[in-house]
């Protein structure tokens, strides 16, 4: 066993815990700025209405989808990922 002062072992078991909780936000919050970037991990899909210029993004399989303004259905310009 290491031999520790009752300082020492004071300050390791306040700070033990504080270490753990920090490590664990640390995750919580890289998990979720990973979910926020992937979207649900559907790659995101830009659009460029022919007729009317309405630029809009769809996620999912790049397939062509109707503009939210006029209707008119276009291809997919490029995929943002
Ligand atoms: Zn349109």
């Amino acid at each position: 066993m290491i031999p520790l002062s009752p300082r020492a072992l004071l300050l390791v078991l306040l700070f033990a815990p504080l270490a753990a909780i920090a490590l664990a936000a640390a995750w919580y919050y890289a998990r979720r700025v990973l979910a926020q970037r992937t979207a649900g991990g559907a790659e995101a899909n830009f659009y460029r209405c022919r007729a009317c210029g309405h630029v809009y993004l769809d996620y999912g399989a790049p397939a062509p989808r109707a503009c939210g303004k006029c209707g008119f259905v276009n291809e997919s310009i490029r995929g943002l990922s």
